[in-house]
């Protein structure tokens, strides 16, 4: 149905930033604490006090800007944005307009095809979050929380260059990726700390002007985003394919019901009436300051993955997944640092069997129970042959499972491969006279057998035989 459509997405993301205290107040942003908590006259909107810019958000700005190779201004505004809200005693939102501190900056995706893509990022700006309304557990009220209300936010607005949903959550998850190395989120979705709203439209493929578009609010997982726009694609299709027309309007993803539904229309929706917050100064910042946070930032995600590809010989896959967490990053090159093993033996072991093991726990590396030492540990026993590369996994299992190093639980497990070529001679002998059959088919051209015959020692040895002499060995005496 899409195949003569072409779908158009821009992304707003809403990154929180993890400040210590608030945007415009000393109060905490630590996130759960009991309601209104951490809100102070500032974050109520009380008349006479007057909002302090925490100088750390400016910083973190500066370094998203120069990390997508944005140009940061040097002098941006605060403004204004006006609306009636519970959430939002003040009756405004500290936010900035036309002055934003990040425009024009780029970002490269790969899309489903494996081709590289350019999004454009517009903007980022900084603002304020709103409180929160709660309706659970209240019979015939509603509760305002303004622990959130002043929680500095930076939202990320692209351009409209995304043609599918899958495009939009690779750019969702690489702005991700891109503001937790740079240390200015925790990116924390479940707690609402990196959320989007989606702008989605379809117009017949080779029309340049853009079609109507309806804008999906606060999705907060990668599933919701990729959903709510397929969802959203369909509908917008089907409405102009039966003869009507999109609305542009504001809309809910209901996850329960995979759907999107309108919450207000363009009709209703609000005029702003921006103005320059009269109680800030403009922020101003000079090349000096802007240089000393380009020294500052940290080798970012795509150049590490470069590196990791062309230092290590690493699969370009293999290098995006290693890079996806600095964390996990830092890992791998103490593993590949400590131990004797190739890098790709390395991120065979860190892709496949750490990281699976992580997730059986819900967990980050963070949260390994095996060091990068203690795997370095078994990957030289592999390498020294010690142990076969199959018995390595039963003592990483042991390992995982706390039960002492590699070297202790091969001891303690008579695991150590057999490499005496005697010892395995005599096996082999014994599997080729019990196995007179499939020795003859064997001879007579079916070499495929050779497996059957390495299954055999391997059995009648506990899997210890070293499998390269034992392929050796019988490869001879088949001859
Ligand atoms: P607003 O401030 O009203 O939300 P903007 O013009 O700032 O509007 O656009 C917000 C987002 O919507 C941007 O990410 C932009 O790329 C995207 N966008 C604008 N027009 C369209 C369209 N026709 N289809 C899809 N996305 C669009
Ligand atoms: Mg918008």
């Amino acid at each position: 149905m899409s195949g003569s459509w072409e779908v158009v997405i821009g992304l707003e993301i809403h990154a929180q930033l993890a400040t210590k205290s608030k945007i415009f107040s000393g109060a905490s942003t630590a996130y759960g604490a009991e309601p209104n908590t951490q809100a102070c006259l500032v974050d109520l909107g009380y008349p006479g006090v007057l909002p302090v810019l925490n100088a750390e958000v400016v910083r973190m700005a500066t370094k998203f800007g120069l990390a997508v190779n944005a140009t940061v201004a040097k002098r941006s505004v605060f403004a204004r944005k006006n609306y009636f809200y519970p959430d939002l005693p003040k009756g405004y939102q500290i936010s900035q307009y036309e002055l934003p501190i990040v425009e024009h900056g780029e970002l490269f995706i790969v899309d489903a095809d494996g081709n590289h893509k350019r999004i454009g990022i517009t903007r980022a700006h900084l603002e304020e979050d709103a409180g929160k309304s709660i309706h659970e557990g209240l019979a015939k009220s509603s509760g305002i929380d303004l622990n959130r209300a002043g929680t500095p936010l930076l939202e990320i607005v692209s351009e409209p260059d995304l043609r599918s949903a899958k495009d939009a959550v690779a750019y969702m998850r690489k702005i991700h990726t891109l503001v937790r190395y740079l240390g200015i989120s925790d990116g924390n979705m479940q707690e609402g700390s990196f959320r989007c709203d989606a702008n989605v439209s379809v117009r017949p493929r080779g029309q340049e002007e853009l079609g109507t578009r309806t804008e999906i609010k606060n999705l907060n997982s990668f599933r919701f985003v990729e959903k709510a726009i397929n969802f959203e694609i369909d509908r917008q299709i089907e409405v102009i394919e039966d003869g009507g027309k999109v609305v542009q309007e504001t809309r809910l993803y209901d996850s329960d019901k995979d759907e999107t539904r309108p919450m207000r229309s363009k009709e209703e929706a609000n005029d702003y009436r921006y103005f320059p917050d009269p109680d800030l100064l403009p922020v101003e910042i000079d090349a000096a300051y802007i240089e000393a946070v380009r020294e500052s930032l940290p080798e970012l995600p795509d150049a590490k993955q470069q590196r990791f590809a062309a230092e290590y010989g690493l699969k370009t896959d293999d290098a995006a997944i290693l890079v996806s967490t600095r964390a996990l990053a830092d890992y791998f090159e103490a593993v590949v640092a400590a131990t004797d093993a190739s890098a790709q033996i390395v991120a065979n072991w860190v892709i496949g069997d750490l990281i699976g093991a992580l997730k059986r726990g819900g967990a980050g590396i963070e949260a390994s129970n095996i060091s990068a030492a203690e795997l370095a540990g078994l990957l030289d026993r592999i390498a020294d042959n010690t142990i076969s590369g199959k018995i390595a996994k039963e003592v990483f299992e042991a390992m995982w499972a706390g039960e002492g190093s590699a070297a202790e639980i091969i001891d303690a497990k008579g695991l150590k491969q057999i490499t005496d070529s005697s010892a395995i001679e005599a096996i082999v002998d014994q599997v080729i006279e019990a196995n007179p059959g499939q020795v003859a088919e064997y001879k007579s051209g079916k070499e495929k057998l050779i497996g059957f015959f390495v299954g055999k020692v391997m059995k009648e040895t506990g899997g210890k035989a070293n499998p390269g002499q034992v392929n050796a060995i019988l490869k001879d005496k088949l001859k």
